[in-house]
């Protein structure tokens, strides 16, 4: 934190009542999941902290000792507070016969089962320094055995990114292990990182907590689990394809059902169930809380209604047959009815957020009245897995509604509004100016009306980004708010909120990279959409340009054309009137991409070649935009990136 800025503060009267009412309201003496959290355990480290080969800490559970405490401070939701303490069962545990899990490593959950041979590795956490440490404390208590497969349940990093910490590739390429993956697993995998994945890191910031410190005023979980880690992320493409909506595979001697469940939690992803070993693995469509239709960060709506459908089948199909129903992330459940009636309500859940808020659509009401209307049904409100750690029914009901009718709300005077910062200097203006409505924002503070203040002083910092007062109290509205929060994404996000109000916002220095691993993975097309979206549409006012691209080592070949400002491309295919064709094989690509090699070195090497009018591809690269994810949220961006619109506002 920055020395100058003021730390955060006490929680208000109005905070502690909040808070408080929860206790009152939820059935805390309801101790079930601590037993669950805590049964099979076999052991731990003594030291839950993880460095990368240069030393610096990707993950540790160290600074979480406050949690101990069982009573949540003034600060800190009590329904969050007792997640959080969830959240900390830390090490390897046993399942049931042959499913061993290591939790509390990392944000999700890895699952080995033990197989005839050797062990079949489910999910290998973000980052390969972790699974790997995670593996040698199962083999520590079980015994040292080789690993013969690895399943991916879903397109998340969390559930692929530290595979190489299991097993070798040359492994992979030589038969001796398998990898399984569900149908569009690379493909998702690429996609939803690529095209908008500046944004969604800097968001990300806000909605895992991972810059505040760590504490009763600061993190304290990420609903899902504590935190991600930041290791050293990587991916070995799958060697076999989930492609049938129900599949029976006998992996290293264990029977596997897998069942797809496309466009829930994530776009690519399948339940497995093991009938020998009466264990049911939902992936992440079934955890101790309700999970995001939307993320915070940003990304495209999931379908609540696919999601309650496959749960309801998964249910219907397999639950009779289960004794236990775990997922990636969070504890298990054990006992067949019991998995009946927990599966029952998860399904419910989401059935009851998509039908509800598509009914409320169609009374007319607007996304945000349909969020401040929805909520649990009495028969589900005090069912703590089903509660808002990580989604909200707030934003889950929004998100629907974007899913059908999008972000626009048929009013016509939000059809074309004024962009924020000129809408806010309008309204204080009209309000009397600055002072004026930070003077009665003071009394709404005093009298708890947090949401508003936030969302005043935020007009008030939009119009005045240097006015300190706005900014001050702003944050404090912010932050009472986060403490308030049952939700810990949303906590997060008005504690991060807070603290770039406060001024500790500073850009990480290190511009964002994505691993080796995931830039092989990426198809071309999907590289060529990304040129496209680094072109500056301003800057390329009439230019043409034709570029011929050809990949000896994958036999590929390209037509890039520039044109009207837009980048489009032909796959499979060469211009007859390029100006310039380029050679280079596509392990040199991923080279450029990486930064590992500047262009004009690959040329000067020989690895790139250049024939025709080879001046017209240094023109089109000096077409494109760097990103960086020190861009402003909660006020005005200082540097904006692009000409002014001049004469473009009623296009
Ligand atoms: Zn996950």
């Amino acid at each position: 934190m920055v020395a100058d800025a003021p730390g955060p503060k006490d929680a208000t009267p109005t905070t502690c009542a909040h808070n408080r009412s929860f206790l009152d309201m939820l059935p805390f003496g309801d101790r079930a999941d601590f037993g669950d959290a805590g049964r099979g355990f076999i052991a731990t480290l003594p030291k839950v902290e993880f460095r990368n080969a240069d030393g610096r800490v990707i993950y540790s559970l160290e600074d979480y000792g406050f949690l101990a405490s069982e009573q949540a401070p003034d600060t800190v939701n009590p329904s969050l507070w007792r997640q959080a303490r969830l959240n900390m069962n830390h090490g390897l545990f046993q399942v049931t016969d042959r499913i061993y899990q290591v939790r509390g490593f990392d944000i999700s959950n890895m699952t080995i089962i033990e197989g005839n041979r050797g062990l079949i590795v489910i999910d290998p956490l973000i980052s390969a320094e972790i699974a790997r440490a995670g593996l040698e404390l199962y083999w520590q208590h079980r015994g040292r055995k080789p690993v013969t497969a690895v399943i991916y349940s879903h397109s998340h990093v969390d559930h692929f990114g530290g595979v190489r910490g299991v097993v070798d590739e040359a492994e992979v390429n030589a038969g001796n292990v398998a990898i399984l993956a569900p149908d569009r697993f690379m493909e998702e995998v690429t996609k939803e990182n690529v095209l908008a994945g500046t944004p969604m890191i800097r968001r990300a910031m806000f909605q895992f907590g991972a810059l505040l410190t760590k504490g009763p005023r600061g993190q304290v979980d990420a609903g899902l689990g504590k935190v991600t880690s930041r290791g050293t992320v990587t991916l070995i493409p799958p060697t076999q394809v989930i492609e049938e909506p129900i599949e029976l595979h006998t992996i290293d001697g264990v029977e596997m059902i897998f069942q797809l469940t496309p466009d829930t939690e994530a776009p690519a992803e399948m339940h497995m169930f093991y009938p020998g070993l009466r264990a049911l693995n939902l992936a992440e469509n079934a955890t101790h809380n309700l999970h995001n239709i939307y993320p915070i960060r940003g990304a495209q709506v999931r379908d609540a209604n696919a999601w309650a459908k496959y749960l309801n089948e998964a249910r219907d199909q397999f639950a009779p047959k289960a004794d236990v129903v775990f997922a990636q992330h969070h504890w298990p459940v054990w006992g067949t009815s019991r998995v009946l009636d927990y599966l029952a309500k998860q399904r419910d859940t989401y059935k009851y957020l998509h039908d509800q808020t598509l009914r409320l659509m169609n009374h007319g009401l607007k996304s945000a009245e349909i969020a401040e209307r929805l909520a649990l049904p009495k028969s589900l409100e005090n069912e703590w897995h089903v509660r808002g750690y990580y989604g909200t029914f707030s934003h889950n009901a929004k998100s629907v509604y974007q899913r059908y009718l999008g972000w626009y709300d048929a009013n016509p005077a939000n059809l074309n509004p004024l962009p924020p910062v000129a809408r806010a200097k309008k309204t204080v203006a009209y309000m009397g100016g600055a002072a004026a409505v930070i003077a009665r924002a003071r009394e709404d503070f005093a009298t708890g009306e947090y949401r508003w203040v936030a969302d005043a002083m935020s007009q008030v910092v939009f119009a005045e980004p240097d006015n300190r007062a706005a900014r001050e109290l702003g944050a404090d509205a912010l932050e009472q708010l986060g403490y308030q929060s049952e939700s810990a994404t949303w906590r997060n996000a008005y504690l991060q909120g807070a603290r770039e109000l406060r001024g500790a916002f500073s850009a990480p220095t290190t511009p964002s990279r994505a691993g080796a691993d995931i830039v092989r993975g990426l198809s071309l097309d999907l590289f060529f959409d990304f040129l496209g979206v680094r072109l500056n549409g301003e800057k390329a006012e009439d230019k043409t340009i034709v570029v011929n691209w050809e990949f000896p080592d994958t036999g590929q070949r390209y037509a890039l054309t520039l044109q009207n400002c837009a980048l489009t491309y032909l796959a499979g295919r060469h211009a007859a009137e390029a100006d310039c064709t380029v050679t280079l094989d596509r392990t040199t690509l991923n080279r450029v991409i990486l930064r590992e090699l500047a262009l004009p070195e690959a040329l000067a090497q020989g690895l790139v070649k250049l024939t025709g009018n080879g001046p017209k591809l240094a023109d089109l690269f000096s077409l494109l935009d760097d990103f960086s994810m020190g861009f402003e949220i909660v006020e005005p961006l200082r540097d904006i990136p692009l000409s002014p619109p001049a004469g473009r506002g009623s296009g």
